[in-house]
């Protein structure tokens, strides 16, 4: 395979780092730009010796000057408490963030994939969600700087595209999770395990009937890796994540019985428009990438549970 210089924004991060060690396996050479707001270096500590691997701290929001073959532009908090800290920072990662990266994709005539989310559908009306929805998101809650910053950025992309002739990819990723999430980034699925591994209550948020559909880790880069791989004229957006949908409070009592704890189940307020139910529609993905998930979920959480329990005995 020919060896690229390849940018990863947001390297750091829980998906990032997964993706950088992917394409280093793959033999590029990859470039980590990262801010480290929410990204943890220990990360990619394991990542420093290799030659290939270069990292640069650096904000998006700012221009950055680098060459590139192609650019996966993961750089954005993806939790509601890590996006929700700074709203107008949010936005403007999102937003300023795919201008600067777009204007260094045409400078360098890099082709650009984009970290979209299942967010842009906001509170869906249709269910399974399909690209061709255009969504129902509240433009001025407390969730919008997140999904309006991202919906805004796939338009950028998009006209890019149209007018510019970038080689654009765009990914509405759903749920994932994994080993390297942040311990304290309030998702859903390392909020259960580390108070499930410290017997602490088990936070179930409104009556825990709303739903999400959880992807390895592992599955969705790969989703990445081949979407970056489609013909030129192939842009999506496409929909990865797995389709197997569950209820917050089946989550919970998955995770009590694999950790095997005394924690209890508690009922928490409901965030503001936190959307009922998610879960994708992977047609296109089946279709066009030939990708289907393959972990599932009681087998991903396996491997997830013994990553936390390694961290929380150090
Ligand atoms: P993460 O918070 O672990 O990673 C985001 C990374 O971006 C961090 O390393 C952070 O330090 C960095 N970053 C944030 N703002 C930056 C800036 N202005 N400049 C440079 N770096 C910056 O989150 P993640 O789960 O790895 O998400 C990665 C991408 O995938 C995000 O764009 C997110 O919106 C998208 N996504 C993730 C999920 C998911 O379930 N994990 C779902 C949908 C979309
Ligand atoms: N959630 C919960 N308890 C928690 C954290 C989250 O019940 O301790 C719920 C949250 O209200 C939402 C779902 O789990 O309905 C997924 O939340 P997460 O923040 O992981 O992702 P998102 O809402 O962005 O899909």
């Amino acid at each position: 395979m020919e060896t690229k210089t390849i940018l990863v924004t947001g390297g750091s991060g829980f998906l990032g780092s997964h993706l950088c060690e992917r394409l280093l396996d793959r033999g590029h050479e990859v470039l980590c730009v990262d801010n480290f707001f929410t990204g943890n270096k220990s990360n990619i500590y394991h990542l420093h010796a290799n030659p290939r691997f270069e990292i640069l701290r650096h904000d998006i929001t700012f221009p950055l000057y680098v060459e590139a073959d192609e650019i996966f532009n993961l750089a954005c908090p993806a939790s509601p408490i890590h996006y929700q800290f700074d709203p107008v920072q949010t936005t403007k990662t999102s937003v300023h963030g795919a201008i600067n990266m777009l204007g260094l994709a045409k400078r360098v005539k890099a082709k650009i994939l984009q970290a979209s989310t299942s967010e842009v559908y906001g509170d869906p009306k249709i269910h399974p969600q399909t690209e061709g929805y255009w969504g129902n998101v509240n433009p001025i809650g407390p969730r919008a700087c997140y999904d309006e910053g991202k919906r805004c950025a796939e338009t950028l992309f998009f006209d890019y595209n149209r007018q510019h002739k970038l080689r654009i990819k765009v990914a509405r990723i759903f749920n994932t999770y994994g080993p390297r999430m942040a311990m304290n980034d309030g998702r859903v699925v390392s909020n259960f395990i580390v108070q499930a591994l410290r017997g602490e209550d088990i936070t179930v948020y409104g009556k825990g009937e709303q739903t999400r559909s959880f992807c390895y880790v592992d599955d969705l880069v790969e989703g990445l890796l081949r979407l970056m791989d489609t013909p030129d004229d192939f842009t999506g957006p496409m929909n990865l994540g797995n389709p197997g949908e569950f209820t917050i409070l089946e989550l919970a009592e998955t995770i009590i019985r694999l950790t095997d704890t005394k924690s209890r189940i508690v009922f928490k307020p409901l965030p503001v428009n936190d959307p009922m139910q998610r879960q994708p529609d992977i047609s296109r993905a089946k279709e066009s990438i030939d990708w289907t998930p393959t972990v599932p979920l009681e087998e991903g959480l396996k491997s997830t549970i013994s990553y936390f329990q390694k961290l929380l005995e150090k």
